[in-house]
């Protein structure tokens, strides 16, 4: 199988390795020690300043989206919301589970966000702003630096679900001065699902302490306060977390997080450029590294997809929905090479020459 979805992803050997011990007590010295370099190391490829913390939450992307909604806002607030597809649309749900005061920008599938939109809601009194700078759904990438002067401006608390994006494109939190950053273990981290991770300026941090948690499992300041220590208020998914330890340490190794973002780049690019002949259209106006968004011409996406993986052993990301049959994406996170896109191209050649596409 050659696994080009857009998460659960293939992982390294070394990652794989560790995936196959018997998996450690945790309340030592030891499990701390991972802990924290988990921490610094994140801190690092984020460009966090060093006062920022972070928080490892067992639980897949959504539990930190969602411990970010209890954690940070409550009914004083007023939330912008990008929503662009379906995880925009996560964002939107939480808002109403939680019964927060929130208004969305919804933009079309494909569609990238423009300071001309944003600026309609300047000077409205919004005190917070929801984000999944790459709206994974239908591979757009929105524009950190408007997002950001516009939160600027208006005084805005900033969370940036970045679970595709983080070591796929660049995300700079001091820079931008992202309140809140969140990825996931089986994104571009490329481990297996289950944990995943926010970190937190030292604003966020200091936030917690005006918003009373309404929730046992993601109270963000009980996570922080066992975190000084290397430690989580519950047994943690112990494993991943080993894991992500060992695929940190592996980046850093490889020359840091610049370099792995290139890495991806250079996959996406070399994808993208052979593709061109084949009879599909790149979907989105802004592209992240980690997903080429494609509208097959000729027929329908999910059958596609239901081909290559029966009948190639190459697994390609369908869509859910009414995108279904019009967009498939091509992930290049992971522990992929050019090579694995020619092996994909050679396919889709092939199934033109079938009269499949
Ligand atoms: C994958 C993803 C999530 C989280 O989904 P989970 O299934 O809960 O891991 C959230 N936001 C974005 C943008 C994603 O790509």
């Amino acid at each position: 199988m050659i696994n080009f979805t857009v998460g659960p992803v293939q992982s390294s050997q070394t990652v794989l390795n560790i995936g196959a011990e018997q998996v450690p007590y945790f309340r030592t010295n030891e499990f701390s020690e991972i802990m924290l370099e988990n921490e610094a190391l994140m801190k690092k490829f984020t460009n966090a300043k060093e006062d920022a913390r972070v928080v490892f939450m067992t639980g897949s992307g959504t539990a930190s989206m969602e411990a970010s909604i209890v954690n940070f806002f409550d009914e004083r607030d007023k939330i912008l919301v990008i929503n662009g597809g379906s995880f925009g649309q996560r964002f939107v749900d939480l808002c109403e589970l939680y019964q927060l005061n929130y208004t969305q920008i919804k933009l079309e599938v494909g569609q990238a966000l423009t300071s001309e939109q944003l600026a309609q809601y300047d000077n409205q009194g919004f005190t917070g702003f929801l984000v999944n700078i790459h709206e994974t759904s239908t591979g757009v990438h929105y524009d950190i630096d408007i997002i950001s002067e516009f939160c600027q401006k208006n005084n805005i608390f900033l969370v940036v679900d970045a679970i595709s994006s983080f070591l796929a494109d660049k995300i700079d939190i001091s820079g931008s001065k992202i309140d809140v950053m969140i990825t996931g273990s089986q994104k571009a981290l490329a481990c297996p699902p289950g944990v995943s991770v926010i970190v937190l300026s030292k604003k966020a941090v200091d936030r917690l302490e005006d918003y009373p948690s309404k929730c046992m499992y993601l109270n963000l300041k009980s996570a922080l306060k066992n975190g000084e220590r290397g430690q989580t208020p519950f047994t943690p998914a112990v494993g991943i977390l080993r894991q992500i330890h060992a695929r940190l340490k592996e980046i850093e190794a490889n020359g840091g997080v610049d370099v792995e973002i290139a890495r991806v780049k250079e996959l996406a690019e070399d994808f993208r450029n052979k593709i061109k002949d084949l009879p599909f259209e790149i979907t989105s106006e802004s592209m992240s590294n980690a997903v080429t968004p494609l509208h097959p011409t000729t027929c329908s996406a999910y059958e596609i997809f239901l081909t290559l993986k029966d009948e190639y052993g190459i697994w390609v990301c369908p869509n859910g929905g009414e995108l279904a049959d019009k967009i498939m994406r091509v992930g290049h996170i992971g522990a992929l090479s050019c090579k694995d896109n020619d092996i994909l191209i050679a396919a889709l050649k092939d199934l033109q020459s079938r009269g499949i596409i």
